[in-house]
């Protein structure tokens, strides 16, 4: 049966044209998905029965289901496992900050992008998530939370690559543009270059993050294998070519593992590579995790703060994720391995992370 939460707003209007009129009627259905997230037809108490039992006869709306939700850490954040019809998992989190929240959610269950600093690429490729999963994880954790539209960020920060999922992503895009602004919603890519493109087309965009975590070629290519389908002096001209819209800036990743990216002469190499780009550089310590390499380690304080200071200097814009449970998320995907034992599928990772 067709799920209404997987069409997209113009294909959700034309599906409820053949059985739903006053027009009106199509209106106040599309506010109970799209803007309430209702999870059965019955919860529709402004429609007649009737029409409720039609819909109910000829359409779905089902989300992925909770299955697990770990206690909040220090700073608040918890981390929400889902089940999906396949058996496949998949992960989101919710965050806490001040007045405002974040929710971070996946977009592939698994990801075959490889990075080698990632639990997710770790576990290998998985497979797109549908729209009514990428909405579902969203709206689970909202209605826990009661958090307002108005108070809420997105970050497609989860397991996988969200423009490798760009229909899917698209579609969950314009149900939540209606209730929350492009301005307040993040996409984070591992750098794919036609997806950016493509991104750069929309009427209305998202925040663009790009995880970038190697101020050189070689280096990048030893870490994000994917480099080498989509070069890095190719990303940062799709990078300096996005349109961004007055006061938004693009978001450069940047994972430090210690002895390897961590030096102020990388801060500097860095520095140089995003010069002239309309850009803030989000610096993340890595947190180790017994599924990486052995020699992946999180850099000292000092450390940080000496590439930090020398990308400061330069005139670089840049924050630090330290906070632990901000390390839940970070990156372009990833969500931390460390609640594992969970139930691994065969092309369901638990998750992956940068951090
Ligand atoms: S960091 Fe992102 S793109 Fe890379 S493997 Fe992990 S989820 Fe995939």
């Amino acid at each position: 049966m067709l799920n209404l939460y997987d069409l997209t707003p113009a294909q959700l209007e034309r599906a409820l044209t053949e059985i739903v009129s006053p027009p009106f009627r199509i209106r106040q259905i599309e506010e109970w998905l799209h803007v309430r997230g209702a999870d059965t037809f019955d919860s529709m108490t402004n429609l007649p029965r009737d029409l409720r039992t039609r819909l109910a006869e000829r359409f779905a709306i089902a989300f992925p289901q909770v299955v697990e939700v770990t206690p909040p850490a220090p700073d608040g954040s918890r981390k929400y496992l889902f089940s999906l019809p396949d058996a496949n998992r998949i992960e989101a989190v919710y965050m806490p900050m001040g007045e405002r929240t974040s929710v971070c959610l996946s977009s592939q269950a698994g990801c075959a992008v490889g990075c080698t600093f990632c639990v997710t690429g770790f576990f290998g490729a998985g497979r797109n998530l549908t729209p009514s999963e990428i909405l579902g994880q969203f709206f689970a954790i909202q209605r826990e939370h009661k958090i307002a539209f108005e108070q809420t960020n997105i970050v497609f920060m989860g397991m996988g690559e969200p423009l490798l999922n760009f229909e899917n992503v698209v579609a969950s895009l314009d149900v939540f543009f209606r209730s929350i602004a492009p301005k307040r919603i993040t996409l984070s890519t591992a750098g794919i270059i036609p997806g950016i493109d493509q991104l750069a087309t929309l009427p209305r965009r998202p925040n663009l993050a790009v995880s970038i975590n190697a101020p050189d070629r070689k280096r990048r290519e030893e870490i994000m294998p994917i480099t080498r389908k989509y070069p890095l002096d190719e990303l940062m001209m799709a990078l300096r070519r996005f349109p961004l819209e007055k006061g938004r800036d693009l978001t450069i990743e940047y994972v430090l593992l210690a002895g390897y990216n961590d030096s102020t002469a990388d801060a500097a190499q860095l520095a140089r590579l995003i010069r002239g780009l309309q850009c803030k550089v989000n610096a993340i310590p890595l947190n180790p995790d017994p599924k990486l390499p052995q020699w992946m380690l999180r850099p000292s304080e000092e450390a940080i703060d000496a590439f930090v200071e020398a990308l400061v200097e330069r005139g670089v814009r840049v924050t630090v994720r330290r906070s632990k449970g901000r390390d839940i998320a970070a990156a372009c995907g990833q969500l931390r391995g460390k609640s594992e034992p969970l139930p691994r599928h065969k092309s369901a990772p638990v998750h992956g992370r940068h951090a």
